[in-house]
């Protein structure tokens, strides 16, 4: 298992975020965690990346107990974050852009190699590569946002709220380049509210409620599942 989460508890002070969360990752499959407003994914998010400390549980990556390691670390073991809201560097040309992705790596010649697959696997960041971020729509800054990431080359790529604040076809584009980066064999956590997208990619799912997992299936089972889609997702 690459990641293992077990019993985690997150306070704020006397409010707690997060009641005994456990969940895991496999290698190679893409998982998605679903939840409304205030579930508790950004706390789950910032547990894992090291901005937050957990109460309790447990935090296993490739075995490895990492809990409560600061961010840094948990970055050089291969665990990155595509943030929510995309988060470009808009005075920063696309080419730059990939290129402080790949801050943590010293192989000039491979993160050369790695900004030309990128702009070949997505077209309009090659042909904008000298361009800065800030003029590209915003699913091709989320486009842009996702190889930034990936130039990092990370074991563990979590992927928070993709799909927030985009128009619908443009929700369609990203979670449709979320499943070509799948196919390239990078491991990934989609954490999204946008549970019937995510569930159409994922492999399987959590449903996160007030900081309590209240589901956990296949992502086809739970797309059929009408009792979880009633409470859960708002949808019949
Ligand atoms: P959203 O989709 O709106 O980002 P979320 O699922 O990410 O929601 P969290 O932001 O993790 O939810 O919030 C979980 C709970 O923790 C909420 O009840 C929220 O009010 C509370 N919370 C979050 N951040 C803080 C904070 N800094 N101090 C106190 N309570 C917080």
């Amino acid at each position: 298992m690459l990641l293992e989460v077990k019993n985690l508890k997150v306070k704020y002070g006397e409010i707690t975020a997060l009641h005994g969360v456990s969940l895991s990752v496999e290698e190679g499959r893409l998982p998605t965690l679903l939840g409304a407003n205030g579930a508790g994914k950004s706390t789950l998010v910032k547990a894992l990346s090291g901005q937050l400390k957990p109460a309790e549980g447990e935090i296993l990556f490739n075995g490895e107990n990492i809990t409560g390691l600061p961010t840094h670390e948990v970055v050089k073991r291969g665990i990155v974050q595509c943030p929510e809201g995309r988060k470009v560097f808009p005075q920063q040309s696309v080419y730059e852009n990939l290129k402080m992705g790949a801050y943590t790596r010293s192989d000039k010649k491979e993160i050369e190699e790695d900004i030309e697959k990128y702009c070949q696997m997505f077209p309009v960041l090659g042909e904008r590569k000298n361009q800065k971020a800030g003029l590209l729509s915003g699913g091709e800054q989320q486009m842009l946002a996702l190889s930034r990431a990936l130039m990092a080359r990370p074991k563990l790529l979590m992927l928070d709220e993709p799909s927030m604040g985009l128009a619908p076809l443009v929700v369609q584009q990203v979670f449709r380049t979320i499943k070509m980066i799948k196919e390239t064999g990078t491991t990934m956590l989609l954490i999204e509210q946008n549970a019937k997208q995510a569930l159409k990619i994922a492999d399987y799912a959590y449903v996160l409620d007030i900081g309590v997992i209240k589901a956990a299936d296949e992502a086809s089972a739970m797309l059929e599942d009408e009792t979880v889609r009633k409470a859960y997702f708002g949808t019949t």
